[in-house]
């Protein structure tokens, strides 16, 4: 048998879409767990906590609100379980991450039929995908149009597209699914625990999915948040799924979910780790110790200052999600993307190219909100450019403009 050298995962600079630099809080709370089973008094407590911060996470009163064990597509695998085949659905798709749901949905919604006809990516008839344009974010006028014209039962859309960088109007996506009947379902992925907004406000939607890696930052653990409302549960109790672990109803069991309300003694579903429990339960206390709104804030702020440098170095920034900017390079480095961030990256500099054409830069700012940290990452992102050749570029005065934006604002 070969035997390997202890894995070494060296310390770099997280400054992509996600995931994002985890909190050392978030990381004691882990290492310092003692090891206790998943029916632990502890333990189970833990979770019941968790519950109610993630209630106040997303600003709702539904009951069904929990985390699946596992990254975001889990908790998006859990909430898209409820399409049967033969469902009609309307789902936008207009980045990376869209794309792949839009991908299961298409997976779940066909029949033995097409999925054997198309193994990957079926294409039922029932389905309507949508596609925007990279760079383009989803409004509500084309919400509303292609709900008129199809009338489904279910509506998608991602909140924020991580892939382009991209704000969907939620307001309404939510205003087309009251008027046209049709259940909405939200990739909250990219927006949870970054922007300001209750769930409860958009009541067409009946659910929702996050992640641990990005606004929520509890790496470790890896849960993804999950919401949904009395109407999504319901015809999942009518219907049923075909799935065990990512059943929206009997994975509520284990945090104390039963028949629509919360219970004293939780029932197993899966054996939830002490340590993945605790870290969690760190981050999210982190962030509503924070604050939502006061969190909105900074990230509006930070990425405003990141996004003027950004631009002051000649690339044209197309993004308006405030943890990550999206944008092109000036043209005298126009085709050289994907080398700019492949020497970035070997340098520890993690930042991104767009994993769908057309490629751009993507530099995130997850959990980066202080001046020493954007004030780094425009630093090392100026250095990258100046190696290859893009002299026109004033580090000096980039980073005197961020000072005196800070010095602002103090
Ligand atoms: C990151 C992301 C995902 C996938 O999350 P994983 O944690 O990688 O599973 C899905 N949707 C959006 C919008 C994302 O940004």
């Amino acid at each position: 048998m070969t035997t390997f050298e202890k894995l070494v995962i060296p310390e770099t600079l997280a400054a992509g879409p996600g995931p994002g630099n985890t909190d050392p809080r978030v990381l004691e709370a882990f290492a310092s767990s003692g090891v206790a089973d998943h029916m632990q008094a502890d333990v189970l407590r833990g979770m019941k906590e968790i519950k109610l911060m993630l209630r106040e996470m997303f600003g709702t009163e539904n009951v069904y609100t929990y985390a699946i064990a596992g990254t975001g597509w889990c908790g998006l695998d859990a909430m898209q379980n409820a399409i049967l085949p033969g469902d009609t659905v309307v789902a936008f798709n207009n980045g990376t991450f869209s794309g792949i749901d839009c991908q299961t949905i298409r997976m779940k919604a066909s029949t033995p039929e097409d999925l054997a006809a198309n193994p990957l990516m079926p294409e039922p008839a029932n389905v309507h995908v949508i596609d925007v344009p990279h760079g383009t974010s989803v409004s509500g006028e084309m919400v509303e149009a292609a709900l008129a014209e199809h009338k489904p039962m279910w509506a998608f859309m991602s909140h924020w597209e991580t892939g382009s960088g991209r704000i969907n109007d939620l307001r309404g996506f939510n205003d087309a699914c009251a008027k046209h009947g049709s259940m909405g379902l939200i990739d909250a992925v990219s927006s949870l625990g970054i922007e300001d907004f209750s769930i409860d406000d958009f009541p067409a939607v009946v659910g929702w999915a996050s992640c641990p890696q990005k606004g929520v930052l509890g790496l470790p653990l890896t849960y993804a948040p999950v919401s949904f409302t009395d109407a999504y549960i319901d015809l999942v109790k009518k219907r049923g799924c075909y799935s065990y672990v990512h059943h929206p109803i009997l994975a509520a069991r284990h945090w104390a979910i039963v028949d629509g309300q919360d219970v004293e003694a939780p029932g197993y579903h899966q054996t939830h780790s002490c340590y993945a429990i605790a870290s969690f339960h760190e981050a999210l206390r982190l962030s509503l110790e924070y604050g939502r709104a006061q969190k909105a804030k900074d990230y509006a702020f930070h990425e405003s200052i990141l996004s003027d440098a950004i631009s002051a170095m000649g690339c044209k920034v197309t993004s308006n999600m405030t943890s990550l900017v999206v944008c092109n390079l000036p043209d005298a480095l126009a085709g050289r993307e994907k080398e700019l961030v492949q020497g970035c990256r070997a340098e520890g500099f993690c930042i991104w190219p767009t994993l769908s054409e057309p490629v751009q830069v993507r530099v995130g700012i997850l959990n980066q909100l202080s001046e020493a940290a954007i004030t780094e990452i425009v630093s090392k992102f100026a250095d990258a450019m100046i190696k290859m050749g893009a002299n026109h570029i004033d580090k000096a005065a980039v980073l005197a403009q961020i000072k005196a934006r800070f010095a602002d604002a103090a």
